[in-house]
């Protein structure tokens, strides 16, 4: 915040040669250096865009050739589905959506038979699921995929800030973040593009050539500038956060398991972000529970796709009914959160459980 508040008192563009432009340039070659030391990659690696559906967007545009097949899972964000379906329209085949079970994994047979086929220009999976917080484990899935000759691509915007990253270690090409998952400003993100990996020059946005040609348009500094911060102070508090949110979440699970009969947590138990968990309540379903505990900061599904009327994509793909995947909520814990609060979350949501399922029997 204080980042961003004293950014916007510079009025410099941060191409221009005059001081006020050097000042601004200063701050977003500071906040570059802070959002590759999260990473653990060079500053110049990182490409600034409005969030991670244009990081993905680019990512995807960039890595995928016309008469290849680009690999995910319908596990993806939209901003990774949507875009590898416009960008395979033409020729439906040549998109592959793997199989996943029903933690959440996806079926690596079905990448190593997609990946034999030679034809495979990008791989694209994501770090995180957002809702289930699954964890996908890079490493062999990028060895894979570029002894086939592939790129790969991570949307790993639920997990930066959130566990470490460490992409001198992981031989990835292409991942987006957002800042505003790790305590930055919404409508800032970047894209990391490994130096050296053989992308065709496919950007999005045209213009006067800004981030090496990546992304056109006068940076937005004072964003840029706050999403620098967010990812230092992330880094700093990383090591510290992560057992206790993970005791927290872990706690909260144990509680609602133990007191509510008919509940189950969703996603490989051992393979998840520390501080989110997805939980289905059978028979109540997740508008009814959320209305009945409107002090609990819990959703339907994912926040970013909250609001619309369709059940998760994802609860559905780890084959889970329309019943099961609307009778599901999902709670994320963060830096802020402390026991007192997880113990009055799972008070709240035994109560509301239990007040919607009798009034779904009570007769009508
Ligand atoms: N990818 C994932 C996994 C997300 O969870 C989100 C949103 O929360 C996005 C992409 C979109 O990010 P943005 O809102 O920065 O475009």
């Amino acid at each position: 915040m204080e980042a961003a508040l004293d950014a916007m008192r510079t009025v410099g563009n941060a191409s221009s040669t005059h001081g006020p432009g050097r000042d601004a340039a200063h701050r977003v070659d500071l906040a570059r250096r802070q959002i590759s030391d999260l990473l653990n990659c060079s500053p110049g690696e990182i490409v600034f865009t409005s969030g991670a559906t244009e990081a993905n967007n680019l990512a995807l545009r960039a890595a995928f050739s016309d008469g290849g097949t680009l690999v995910t899972s319908p596990l993806e964000h939209p901003a990774v589905l949507e875009t590898a379906k416009a960008l395979t329209a033409g020729s439906p085949a040549s998109l592959v959506l793997l199989s996943v079970d029903e933690d959440g994994l996806v079926d690596l047979d079905g990448l190593h038979l997609a990946l034999a086929t030679g034809s495979v220009s990008i791989v694209s999976l994501m770090a995180a699921n957002n809702e289930t917080g699954v964890l996908t484990d890079l490493g062999p899935i990028a060895k894979a995929a570029h002894e086939a000759g592939a790129l790969v691509h991570t949307d790993a915007t639920q997990m930066v800030g959130r566990l470490p990253i460490d992409l001198e270690a992981t031989d990835i090409d292409l991942l987006s973040l957002s800042a505003h998952k790790f305590g930055g400003p919404q409508g800032v993100g970047a894209l990391f593009v490994r130096r050296g990996a053989p992308f065709p020059y496919r950007p999005l946005i045209f213009g006067g050539g800004q981030e090496r040609g990546w992304r056109a348009g006068t940076l937005n500094v004072p964003g840029i500038s706050a999403a620098g911060a967010a990812a230092e102070a992330a880094r700093l508090g990383l090591a510290n956060e992560i057992g206790r949110i993970e005791q927290l979440r872990n706690a909260l699970e144990a509680t609602l398991v133990e007191q509510v009969v008919d509940c189950r947590v969703n996603g490989a138990i051992g393979q998840r972000l520390p501080g989110v968990t997805s939980i289905t309540f059978r028979g109540a379903p997740a508008d009814a529970v959320l209305a009945a505990m409107p002090d609990v900061a819990a959703s339907e599904g994912s926040a970013c796709s909250s609001g619309a009327p369709t059940p998760s994509h994802v609860l559905l793909a780890m084959g889970r009914s329309r019943e099961e995947a609307d009778a599901t909520v999902r709670f994320s814990l963060g830096y802020a959160t402390t026991t007192a609060d997880i113990e009055r979350a799972a008070a709240r949501t035994i109560q509301a459980v239990r007040h919607v399922r009798s009034a779904m029997a009570a007769p009508s």
